[in-house]
């Protein structure tokens, strides 16, 4: 039996072709961009392309999008570097249930002093916008917010976020976490007046360890890291060249046909749910209704039956998902911050598993995922019980 990956949102298989363009460089065009012979000049070729491509997905300029190592590395950036500039300023807003790349960062701006506060969401987890316009006010510094949620799959409503944060804030920076949206779904930086934004490739059926961050034409934050100045000085450190040209590869793969990749996504979704809730009882949504999450997450509560008992079931029939309490903790906001954000108690969260899917995944796979279930749950539940 072939294996079942329905983890997508922790991460994806790289494409063929990303890993053939990641082989070339890797073998043939391994030379360091800052190097002035031709080697060198080959490998630059590769990053100014790969930016290329991403600032024409985005409508952006080329010039506002810098390479990191991820977005955990984008995210601290963005948020110490916005932080850093200030001034007299000290109040910051962000929503709960971001990913700790952001969570913790914000901790952090805590423990110097400056006041987070964390702005309601609805039942469904998403931003109440009313409630960000009560609270922004030009003592305002940074307001973070996730685009999509990872474990959710909730969608933000980014588009109105930065047009009120800037009315009444203009000197606010806006820094979105658009690491399960881009390149799944339709993201427009200008337009919904984003100042700062993290992303990750291998999201994308791109490689580990790369990712950017776009900082808005007008804006700036200082640099984290001293050295060979490279990324225009943001970003010192030779250029990950495999990484960054097999991002933009996998950047291409995804903006050729988005629409119909979320399509496809979607379909795969609602076809596990409904199979999923006629062949057994007690299953129920985390987060947003099915039509209106991201078209790749989905979250349930199988009543009666631990997530992470199910997942090493599932694993042993060569099926990945994800249970929200693989971490150590015990505290159920640090397990899961979306699913505890939801007001979910401890046990919901520990029966709660993540289904995330990518434009490879197929109807055979979500039948035999089904059923494989429905084996599973009822002998699972008799020990739960006991
Ligand atoms: N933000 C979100 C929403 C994520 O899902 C992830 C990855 O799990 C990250 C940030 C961190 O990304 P990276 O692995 O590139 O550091």
């Amino acid at each position: 039996m072939s294996e079942i990956y329905f983890d997508n949102g922790a991460t994806t298989k790289p494409t063929e072709q990303v890993v053939r363009i990641m082989t070339q460089v890797l073998t043939e065009d391994y030379g360091n961009p800052s190097s002035l012979h031709r080697k060198g000049q080959a490998a630059e070729r590769y990053v100014i392309e790969a930016r290329k491509t991403i600032a024409d997905c985005l409508h952006v300029p080329e010039t506002t999008i810098y390479f990191t190592s991820g977005a955990t590395e984008s995210s601290n950036t963005a948020l110490l570097g916005a932080a850093a500039r200030a001034g007299k300023r000290r109040r910051i807003l962000a929503w709960p249930g971001e990913h700790p790349a952001t969570g913790e960062s914000l901790k952090r701006l805590a423990e110097e002093g400056f006041e987070v506060t964390y702005l309601p969401v609805d039942a469904h987890g998403k931003a109440v916008v009313e409630a960000l316009e009560e609270a922004v006010d030009p003592d305002v510094v940074l307001v973070t917010c996730m685009h999509v949620n990872n474990e959710t799959g909730v969608i933000q409503p980014i588009d109105q976020i930065g047009r009120i944060v800037h009315k009444a804030a203009p000197k606010a920076m806006f820094h979105v976490d658009a690491v399960q949206s881009f390149g799944k779904i339709p993201i427009d930086p200008v337009a919904w007046e984003i100042d700062l934004m993290s992303t990750s490739a291998h999201k994308i059926h791109g490689p580990k360890g790369i990712g950017f961050l776009y900082i808005a034409r007008n804006q700036y934050i200082p640099s984290l890291l001293r050295g060979g100045g490279q990324e225009k000085n943001f970003r010192s450190g030779t250029e990950n060249v495999p990484g960054i040209c097999g991002f933009g590869q996998a950047v291409r793969e995804a903006y050729e046909e988005m629409n119909g990749h979320a399509a496809h996504m979607q379909h795969l979704k609602e076809l596990l749910y409904r199979e999923v809730t006629q062949g057994i009882d007690g299953v129920t949504v985390n987060g947003p209704e099915i039509g209106e999450s991201a078209p790749h997450i989905l979250n349930l509560r199988i009543e009666g039956v631990r997530s992470e008992v199910l997942l090493h079931a599932l694993e042993d029939h060569e099926i990945y998902v994800s249970s929200g309490s693989a971490c150590a903790s015990n505290k159920p906001e640090e397990k899961s911050p979306a699913l505890s954000a939801l007001g979910l108690t401890a046990t919901a969260i520990d029966e709660s598993l993540r289904i995330s899917f990518c434009r490879y995944n197929t109807e055979e796979e979500v039948y035999t995922f089904v059923r494989t279930l429905q084996q599973f749950v009822p002998m699972l539940r008799r020990f739960r019980r006991k």
